[in-house]
């Protein structure tokens, strides 16, 4: 079958040209006559892959010197217990700010290593909202606060970096690469690979040096930011064939026009889906103006008994994976960096002509 316009949160659909090159590249890697898939990581066709990756990131996030760029396994939710592992103490305060449910959960984890104070939680209004920062209740010594500046379930993002003098921990999975951001407002960024990064089975972590040195002693070497810090992120066998693709994403973006380029396209496709969201008596989006996601963007159908005949029809059209996530019900378009702006445009057209027929 042709390939399809694939809406799906994670993992999530990777640009065509990618794709072709690993096919070109897969029998015979770079004249070594084996795969990626079947070559040491410690080789020098690796190895170059590895530093070339890293340096793109750099580039295209403008990464300052004194931040580490990690490339770690076990995705976002690993970062959830090694942010806490690596920057508190069992007897500090943490500081979490919840506007849905992978702030929750990452509050949660962290709970099991230190004491968790919940400063803002948006769960009052079902997470359709970012309270306001000045009516945030933050402790006098926290350790540190994290929060998810894009919320993939809800389709809530920050569209600002909150303020304070403790390192600002941030759950990017879903926004990182899909706009420029100061990397130097954060003490931690943390990203599972599979939105907008590559295929699942790598994580990306940018942490400031000077935070290494406060991980536990008692850690597993696994866990510790420092371990991959200083063996460039080959602390064991990293998952290469994830790592491989990650570059060819970093790349692809490159050629783009990197994150500034991207960042206009991607405005122009959540402005044109929410708009024809907010023009329609039929389809509706619940989340504040001002909060609204550019890569996630739920709706929802007047009559939710339509629900099963929009994905069905929705499907036979070439538009993939619009199921919402089972707590929110209804529809969600997620549309990641590698989703063409034709995509957005083919949704729109069909949600007018359904909204005709059924609305
Ligand atoms: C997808 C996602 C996660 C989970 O990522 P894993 O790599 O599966 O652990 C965590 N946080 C956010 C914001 C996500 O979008």
């Amino acid at each position: 079958m042709a390939r399809v316009y694939n809406f799906s949160a994670g993992p999530a659909a990777l640009p065509l040209e990618v794709l072709e090159t690993i096919r070109n590249d897969l029998p015979d890697w770079r004249g070594t006559g084996m795969s990626v898939m079947e070559i040491s990581h410690r080789s020098k066709e690796f190895v170059e892959v590895a530093a070339r990756a890293e340096a793109t990131l750099r580039e295209l996030l403008a990464v300052p010197g004194d931040y580490a760029v990690l490339f770690p396994q076990g995705g976002a939710t690993m970062q959830m217990a090694m942010a806490p592992l690596n920057l508190s103490t069992r007897a500090d305060t943490v500081d979490y700010v919840v506007t849905g449910s992978w702030g929750k959960k990452a509050a949660n984890e962290a709970k099991k290593f230190c004491t968790v104070n919940v400063a803002a939680d948006a769960a009052d209004r079902n997470f359709t909202y970012i309270p306001d920062e000045s009516g945030w209740e933050r402790s006098p010594n926290a350790a540190y606060l994290h929060y998810t500046p894009n919320e993939t379930i809800a389709g809530v993002e920050f569209h600002f970096v909150p303020d304070g003098d403790v390192p600002l921990v941030a759950d990017m999975s879903s926004t990182i690469l899909s706009r420029p951001i100061d990397v130097s407002r954060f003490g931690v960024i943390y990203a599972g690979a599979q939105k907008n990064i590559g295929p699942a089975g790598i994580t990306l972590v940018i942490v400031r040096r000077d935070l290494l040195d406060r991980v536990r002693p008692d850690n597993p070497h696994l866990m510790t930011w420092k371990a991959y810090a200083e063996s460039d992120s080959m602390t064991n066998t990293p998952p290469t064939f994830a790592w491989y693709v990650a570059d060819l994403v970093f790349q692809w973006l490159k050629e783009q026009g990197g994150v500034t380029a991207i960042a206009e396209i991607n405005r122009r496709k959540a402005e044109k889906l929410y708009a024809a969201i907010d023009a329609s008596d039929f389809f509706s989006n619940p989340v504040a103006v001002d909060a609204r996601s550019w890569m996630n963007i739920p709706f929802v159908l007047g009559d939710a008994a339509l629900d099963a005949v929009f994905l069905e029809e929705s499907r036979a059209a070439g538009l993939t994976n619009l199921k919402g996530h089972r707590s929110v019900g209804g529809m969600r378009a997620s549309i990641y960096n590698a989703v063409p702006e034709t995509a957005v445009d083919a949704l729109i057209a069909f949600m007018a002509e359904f909204e005709r027929r059924h609305g």
